[in-house]
């Protein structure tokens, strides 16, 4: 026993997936899909994609944000634990990457729940705003271009309501973010990030050691 986290071996990594992962059909096919991706390893992992649909159901969240959608998995996941009438709008500049998935969100049924924007998230974020719609959202998930996180989330906290939930992955970034040898442009901007939101009292915060690292804030109602 220790109150450490643990590591996990891969012995231990099929373990959980063994008497965890309830991977809905779609999500399994679109998940085998991507694997042909040369870019298949930026998809959130299984158990990753399980856990934020907790999330989604426990919070009760009807409108979501997604930026950084890929080929679609987090996004399907994501829509499948809204309600009937709940939204997801889904960013990313990739309209080939999303279409691979978009056959997966139909044969599940929630297509229709998910609002594509194929622009810059930024422009994305900027327009919701224009449209005065602060607040008005639940959920937010963060896995675009690390450069602009600390845009990306302060964008997020206008457009969230007071006790919503924002999500960003990827914030230990292969264990990158602790090793000082490491200086790379991405990893320096995760750093910036973490340290930037480690200094909030605006938010309530957890950092989970799940896929690569996943960041939990929550906006406290002021
Ligand atoms: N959440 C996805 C999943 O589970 O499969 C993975 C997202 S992947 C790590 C990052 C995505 O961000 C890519 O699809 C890329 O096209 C997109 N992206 C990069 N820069 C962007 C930008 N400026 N605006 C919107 N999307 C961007
Ligand atoms: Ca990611």
């Amino acid at each position: 026993m220790s109150r450490r986290t643990l590591q996990i071996t891969p012995p231990v990594y099929d373990y959980l997936l063994d008497v965890s992962l309830r991977e809905p059909e779609a999500m399994r096919k679109l998940r085998e899909a991507t694997l042909a991706h040369p870019f298949a390893n930026m998809q959130t992992a299984p158990e990753q994609a399980q856990f934020m649909a907790m999330l989604i159901r426990l919070t009760g969240a009807r409108r979501a944000l997604e930026i950084g959608t890929f080929t679609g998995y987090s996004a399907l996941a994501v829509a499948l634990a809204l309600p009937e009438e709940g939204r997801l709008i889904a960013c990313d500049v990739n309209a080939d990457w999303v279409a691979m998935g978009q056959p997966f969100w139909q044969e599940a049924g929630v297509a229709g729940k998910i609002d594509l924007r194929i622009a810059p998230a930024l422009e994305t974020l900027q327009q919701l705003m224009a449209e005065k719609r602060h607040g008005e959202f639940d959920f937010a998930f963060i896995d675009a271009d690390k450069q602009n996180y600390i845009p990306y989330f302060e964008a997020c906290m206008q457009l969230i309501r007071p006790g919503g939930l924002i999500a960003v992955d990827n914030v230990l970034w292969d264990g990158k973010v602790a090793d000082e040898s490491v200086t790379d442009p991405t990893t320096r901007a995760i750093r910036r990030f973490n340290d930037a939101i480690s200094q909030r009292n605006d938010i309530e915060l957890s950092m989970i050691p799940i896929g690569d690292g996943v960041t939990l804030a929550r906006k406290i109602p002021m």
